[in-house]
């Protein structure tokens, strides 16, 4: 380490998941490091995503408590919610969130340098005038949204926005069928937004199981979110009295307050200097990397959203870890992009881990599909009919479960413990043996017995 000929031995260009994590890890092994940032401190996990995103669903979610609550004898005369409320809040927790972000790097000895920076040579990075030298370049500098080339885009708003709306729009209208979409229209719809949600394809959330698709659909609909499949926006207009009139391919005009663009991301690369330097990016805009997350200017290192193919802040993390034991530690590290568990946080919630039904069919062959429907419990003194969803996948030669999916309440905290077991390989008899706790949702993964279908 330390070597004199650089000002530093890393320089890490953006403060958010995975840039924070190296530079105060790398610096906290006595590193030199200097991370540089054009935003906030923390970037878009803890600004303009996952948690503020996972706020606003806390705030649908006590909509789906005062449902029930009658059910179980409570009488709530009149609730309201006040979205000023929830967003000063919110802003209140994030300001903590960076200030913590801020005393971590400044603990560990990283230098921030709070500035849009630039890659001027292979070991030289450029901001606000002034120029440092590394022995290793690290860009971390993550995503930003896309929004669809079409007439009046500009009356819309993305992610970076959403969060910031100083009202709650009556009526909204959401583009897209991935993460950002459902999750949105989950909030939106909780909140008591009338929300419509458009999709290109004939059912969302490309990728994920299907059967989980489909109960989403049915869920979403029975809630009151008016899912439009098989169709998109073709234009926007501003109406008369200040609304935004949506003109879908069907020839049908949406009048709303406001359009939210949830239709993907791309990697920040713009004004980072890479073209001159000979880094080409790949056809989605990615900074090619091998299993070191090296460019093909070997002092040069991308990670996190700009360069990998699972934009998880859990895996922009183990990529800096990876990173940092590359280049400071052992050595002996490898990322592992197998059975990465995920939760989308819609209403009702989705976890999933490993292959879906057509994955494994396709990869495998012969696979043994355990299948649970049921009416969560706590639903049970209550007029609602939502159903839970609990899917298992077996590779049928091995035994061993490759797939795991659910939804229904606590998705996301139900599967994170079944992907320890399925990282360590355990089998459906494994599951089986496994005594389940009652009463729970969680407890019908051990105890499927009948298979759906081979
Ligand atoms: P980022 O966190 O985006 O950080 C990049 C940083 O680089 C930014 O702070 C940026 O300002 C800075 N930067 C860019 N260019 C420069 C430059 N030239 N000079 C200086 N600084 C620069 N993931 C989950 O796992 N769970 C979730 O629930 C979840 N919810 C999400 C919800 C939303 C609405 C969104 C948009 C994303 C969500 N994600 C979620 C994805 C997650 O936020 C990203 O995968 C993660 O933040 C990626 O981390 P990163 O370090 O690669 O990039
Ligand atoms: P996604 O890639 O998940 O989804 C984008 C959606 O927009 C897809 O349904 C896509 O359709 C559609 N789309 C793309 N381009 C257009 C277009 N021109 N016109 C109409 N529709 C279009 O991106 P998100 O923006 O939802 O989220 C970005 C990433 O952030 C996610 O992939 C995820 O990795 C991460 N994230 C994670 C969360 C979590 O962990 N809970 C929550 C939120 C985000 P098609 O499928 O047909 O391509």
């Amino acid at each position: 380490m330390n070597d004199t000929q650089y000002d530093y031995d890393i320089a890490v260009i953006g403060a958010g998941s995975a840039g924070v994590r190296l530079a105060r890890m790398a610096a906290s092994k006595g590193a030199r490091v200097v991370v540089f940032e054009k935003g906030a401190l923390g970037g878009t996990c803890v600004n303009v995503g996952c948690v503020p995103k996972k706020l606003f669903v806390y705030a649908a979610d006590v909509s789906e408590q005062l449902r029930i609550a009658h059910g179980y004898g409570w009488t709530i005369d009149s609730a309201q919610h006040n979205w000023s409320t929830m967003i000063k809040n919110k802003d209140q927790e994030i300001n903590r969130l960076n200030s913590v972000y801020g005393r971590l790097l400044d603990r560990s000895g990283a230098t921030t340098v709070h500035a849009h920076a630039t890659i001027t040579d292979p070991h030289t990075v450029s901001a606000n005038g002034s120029r440092w030298t590394a022995k290793h370049i690290v860009v971390a500098t993550g995503g930003w949204p896309v929004v669809p080339e079409i007439p009046g885009a500009e009356l819309g708003i993305t992610s970076n926005e959403v969060f910031h709306l100083e009202e709650r729009p009556e009526r909204v209208l959401i583009v897209g069928g991935g993460y950002i979409a459902v999750e949105f229209a989950g909030i939106f719809a909780g909140l008591g937004s009338q929300t419509i949600q458009v999709y290109r394809g004939p059912l969302f959330l490309r990728g994920f199981d299907r059967d989980i698709r489909e109960g989403l659909a049915h869920e979403m609909r029975t809630r009151g979110v008016d899912l439009q499949f098989d169709t998109d926006v073709v234009r926007l207009e501003r109406g008369a009295d200040g609304s935004i009139e949506a003109h879908l391919n069907d020839g049908e005009i949406r009048v709303v307050d406001c359009v939210l663009f949830a239709t993907g991301r791309s990697p920040n690369t713009l004004g980072l200097g890479l073209d001159a330097l000979g880094v080409e990016l790949d056809t989605l805009g990615r900074i090619p990397v091998n299993t070191h997350f090296q460019t093909v200017v070997p002092s040069i290192y991308a990670l996190g959203d700009v360069s990998t193919r699972l934009q998880l802040t859990p895996v922009a993390l183990a990529e800096a870890m990876r990173l940092l034991d590359h280049l400071f530690g052992q050595g002996t590290q490898q990322m592992s992009y197998d059975l990465v568990p995920t939760a989308v946080f819609s209403q009702p919630s989705i976890g999933t881990v490993g292959l879906t039904e057509a994955q494994a069919r396709e990869r495998l062959g012969e696979i043994t599909v355990f299948l649970s429907s049921f009416r969560p419990m706590q639903l049970t003194m209550t007029d609602l009919v939502e159903r839970t969803l609990m899917k298992l996948i077996v590779c049928t030669v091995t035994d061993k479960v490759v797939g795991l999916h659910m939804l229904g309440p606590h998705a996301g905290e139900i599967t994170q413990g079944f992907a320890v077991a399925m990282k360590a390989g355990a089998t459906k008899a494994d599951f089986d043996r496994t005594i389940g706790i009652h009463p729970t949702a969680a407890e019908e993964f051990v105890t499927m017995r009948t298979p759906a279908r081979h």
